[in-house]
């Protein structure tokens, strides 16, 4: 066993811990629709959305990614464009491109069947430990630790492990702890019921130690230090853009869209036209930037939407304005006018998302006369 973690392990009653912590996730596991059964390609479907996003938000994107990609295959040989819009409104959309990666490297050097060797399926793309760790255990009953955020919070609690949780050093010695106590009889199940337990029971905050089904095992509940628990520092400030964005149509009433570099955040999403600010004149910026990059004239009008949108290092402050095209469009594979019909068809990020939905929301909608 691993020195460092010797001292949190000692007098541990492992069996013990196992058998309460199992039987409770027996008995009071939520019906989730991943876990329905142990296809291994919608249980990493499953875990990859739920990074980031809540289960309730989850569950109906699940639903619908599956009917439309039910096979690792069918994942594997769709369009960008058509993965992109069912995952259009979960977000961080890295995670998708990934995903759509790795189960065309699974087809093509795997013939199709998800690796059930940690070192092959760690190394596909976006497959980090945790990952690798829920997928072998939950699909193939592999004994590897699955380590996310809420079991170092429940585990920290239990094993009064005051290291920063927010330093990449820590995630180790959890991932070694679990090394240690998982059941290898039912590996799949002991990973599930962390996870669980810090979803339903060890929650932020103040946990329900009074229905913890471990709280015998808990040496920070013994202590009552459980709410400080676990040390984590703070994140540092996000940097602020501000960007001006317009929805402008032209005089048959469609919209100009712009699809984002191939490359850096958003990749390959469609947007409205935008810059960052950096003038005193925001809208006769955008009316130039639009006139220098696309070549469109376009007259804007007043702003009707200001919106705050966060990523996990950065917070868009976006002012957006309504205007009509005064030009003809060079359209362009990455340049194009669409209908109000059309425009659901086109992969948006939630920030652009919104943007559609206070435009057609504000009250005074302009039309083109
Ligand atoms: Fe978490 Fe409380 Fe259970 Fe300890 S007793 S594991 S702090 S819920």
């Amino acid at each position: 066993m691993n020195e460092q973690i010797q001292p949190f392990i000692e007098g541990f009653a492992v069996q013990l811990f196992q058998r309460d912590l199992i039987d409770w996730f027996e008995r009071e596991q939520r019906d989730l629709p991943w876990r329905k059964d142990k296809d291994p390609y919608k249980i990493w479907v499953s875990e990859i959305m739920l990074q980031q996003t809540r289960v309730d938000t989850v569950i109906p994107y699940f639903h619908q990614f599956i009917k439309q990609f039910p096979t690792l295959e069918s994942l594997a040989d769709a369009d960008e464009e058509k993965v992109l819009k069912a995952w259009e409104g979960l977000g961080y959309y890295s995670r998708i491109r990934n995903l759509h990666a790795a189960v065309k490297e699974v087809k093509e050097r795997y013939g199709g069947k998800v690796p059930d060797r940690a070192e092959e399926f760690s190394k596909l793309k976006g497959v980090g430990p945790y990952t690798t760790g829920a997928v072998l255990s939950i699909a193939y009953g592999i004994p590897e630790p699955a380590v996310d955020g809420n079991v170092m919070r429940v585990l920290s609690r239990i094993f009064l492990i005051r290291e920063d949780i927010a330093k990449t050093k820590t995630r180790k010695i959890f991932e070694e702890i679990v090394r240690a106590i998982i059941s290898h009889d039912n590996p799949s199940y002991f990973n599930q019921a962390l996870m669980e337990l810090g979803a339903l029971i060890c929650v932020p905050g103040k946990p329900a130690c009074l229905l913890c089904p471990v709280q015998e095992h808990c040496r920070a509940f013994q202590e009552g230090v459980q709410e400080e628990l676990p040390v984590k520092t703070k994140k540092t400030k996000m940097k602020e853009v501000a960007i001006s964005a317009a929805v402008v149509v032209d005089s048959q009433g469609r919209i100009l869209i712009h699809k984002r570099d191939r490359e850096g955040l958003l990749a390959n999403l469609w947007e409205f036209p935008n810059c960052e600010i950096s003038s005193k004149h925001p809208k006769e910026q955008l009316e130039a930037f639009l006139k220098e990059a696309y070549g469109v004239h376009v007259e804007l009008e007043h702003a009707f939407a200001a919106l705050e949108h966060e990523f996990s290092h950065l917070v868009w402050n976006i002012v957006v304005y309504r205007g009509m095209i005064k030009s003809n469009v060079a359209e362009t594979e990455r340049l194009k006018l669409v209908s109000e019909e059309e425009i659901h068809e086109y992969a948006f990020p939630v920030s652009h998302q919104r943007i559609w939905n206070e435009y057609k929301q504000s009250a005074d909608s302009f039309r083109p006369v």
